[in-house]
C-alpha cells in the first residue's frame, strides 16, 4: 500500500510499504478513507519529537472496516469509523476513572518511539489495536470528511474549553488560529461564550476565526493585551484557551486572563519548563490547566455536535489533496500556506496543488 513515511528530519516521503496485518485479536485494519496533516506532525518533521526513518506517519483518519480480529466485538467489516488519534485500553486504573489520555498502555498512532511506536494513518490501510475501545461508528448524517477531526483537533479544542470550564456569557480568547485554535472557537461557542476573542500572528489565520463569529486580533500588528483589555473594559478574558505551544503564548496568556480566570492550554512544544509567574497568578488567583486532549471522554459529544449541525469542523479545511501528494501537503502546511490539509487516499487531487 501507499504511505506517508518519516524520512529525516524535514523530509517525508510517499512510500510503498506492506499492507498491515491483523497482530493482536482486538485488532481491526481500516481502509482509510481520509486522514490529515496534523500541527502535531510538524513537531515530527522539525525533530522536535523523535521519529524513526521509515516509520508511517499520521494520527487522524476515518474510514471503513476491512478486516476484524477475533475478539472485536463492537465492530464488523463494511462499519464507517472514525479512530481517536490517541490509543487507551479501557481497563486500567486511569482508563476506568474515564483518564483514557493517561492509559498505562497509551500510545499516539504514527508519532515515534516514545509515543508506543504505532503505525500510522496517512496510508490506504492501517492496523488499529484495542479496537472496542479506539474507535467509533460514524453517525449516518456525517461524513468521513467532518467525522475525521472529532478524532483529533475539534475533540482536543473542546475538551480544551471544557477544561477551562467556560459557562455561559463568557468571554474567551483562543490564542492560535491554527486548526486546532479554530475548533476552540467553534467549541467555545458550542460551550455557552458570548464573544470568543481569537488570536494568530497571521491575518489570513485570523480571518477563519473571524467568519466562525470570533473578534480577531492579529498580534504581529496589534498589541493583544492592550485590545482584549480594552474589549473587556480592562478586566481580562474569563478564560484563554493556548492552541500554539511553547513559552511565549503560555506567558501571554497569564496576561490576557482576568483575576479568578482560567487558562487551558493545548498546544504542544518541545520545551520541557517555562517560567512560571507565580507572583501574577497567585494575586490574580488563576487557574492553570495543560495536558494531552483526552479523546475518548468527549468524541461522543463532538459527534453528536457535528450530527446536530452545531459546529462543522470543515470550516477549517483548506485544501483536499490524493494521499499521492502528500508531500505538497507537508510543504504547503509547513509553510503556513494551507490551513489545514486533507489526505484522500485513491482520489485524485481534483485541482491542482495548493486549492480546494
Ligand atoms: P498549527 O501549527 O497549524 O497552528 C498554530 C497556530 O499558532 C498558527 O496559526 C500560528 O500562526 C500560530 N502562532 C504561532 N506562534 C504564535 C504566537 N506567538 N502568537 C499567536 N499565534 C501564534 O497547529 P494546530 O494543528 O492548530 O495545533 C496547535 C497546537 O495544538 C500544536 O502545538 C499541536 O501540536 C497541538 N495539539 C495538541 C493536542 C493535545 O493532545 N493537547 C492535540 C492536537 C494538537
Ligand atoms: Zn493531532
Amino acid at each position: 500500500m501507499k504511505a506517508v513515511t518519516f524520512q529525516d528530519v524535514g523530509r517525508v516521503a510517499l512510500e510503498t510499504v506492506p499492507d498491515p496485518e491483523l497482530v493482536s485479536p482486538d485488532d481491526v485494519i481500516v481502509r482509510i478513507t481520509h486522514c490529515a496533516i496534523c500541527g502535531s506532525d510538524l513537531h515530527l518533521l522539525h525533530g522536535d519529537i523523535p521519529m524513526l526513518p521509515g516509520d508511517t506517519c499520521g494520527h487522524e483518519y476515518s474510514g471503513v472496516i476491512e478486516e476484524v480480529g477475533s475478539s472485536v466485538h463492537r465492530y464488523k467489516v463494511g462499519d464507517r469509523v472514525v479512530g481517536t488519534f490517541h490509543t487507551a485500553c479501557g481497563s486500567c486504573r486511569a482508563c476506568l476513572r474515564n483518564e483514557f489520555h493517561l492509559c498505562s498502555s497509551a500510545g499516539v498512532l504514527g508519532y515515534g518511539p516514545v509515543f508506543g511506536a504505532l503505525n500510522g494513518t496517512q496510508a490506504e490501510y492501517a492496523c488499529i489495536p484495542m479496537a472496542d475501545v479506539n474507535l467509533r461508528h460514524i453517525p449516518e448524517n456525517v461524513s468521513d470528511e467532518q467525522a475525521l477531526f472529532c478524532g483529533d483537533i475539534l475533540t482536543t479544542a473542546y475538551g480544551g474549553v471544557l477544561n477551562a470550564r467556560v459557562t455561559d456569557g463568557e468571554t474567551v480568547v483562543v490564542l492560535g488560529c491554527g486548526p486546532v485554535g479554530l475548533m476552540a472557537v467553534s467549541s467555545a461557542f458550542a460551550l455557552g461564550a458570548a464573544r470568543v476573542i481569537a488570536i494568530d500572528l497571521l491575518e489570513s489565520r485570523t480571518k477563519v476565526a473571524e467568519s466562525l463569529g470570533a473578534i480577531a486580533i492579529v498580534s504581529s500588528t496589534d498589541n493583544p493585551v492592550r485590545r482584549v483589555m480594552e474589549l473587556t473594559d480592562g478586566d481580562g478574558a474569563d478564560a484563554v484557551i493556548e492552541a500554539v505551544g511553547g513559552p511565549k503564548t503560555l506567558l501571554l496568556a497569564f496576561e490576557l486572563v482576568r483575576a479568578g480566570g482560567r487558562i487551558s492550554a493545548v498546544g504542544v512544544s518541545a520545551t520541557e519548563t517555562f517560567e512560571y509567574p507565580l507572583r501574577e497568578s497567585l494575586s490574580k488567583d488563576v487557574t492553570f490547566r495543560v495536558g494531552l486532549a483526552n479523546i475518548h471522554r468527549d468524541i461522543d459529544k463532538t459527534l453528536q455536535l457535528v450530527a446536530d449541525g452545531k459546529i462543522d469542523p470543515t470550516v477549517a479545511i483548506s485544501h483536499r489533496l490524493s494521499l499521492e501528494d502528500a508531500v505538497e501537503g507537508y510543504r504547503l502546511f509547513d509553510a503556513r500556506e494551507a490551513n489545514k490539509v486533507v489526505l484522500i487516499p485513491g482520489a485524485r487531487t481534483a485541482h491542482a496543488p495548493g486549492m480546494v
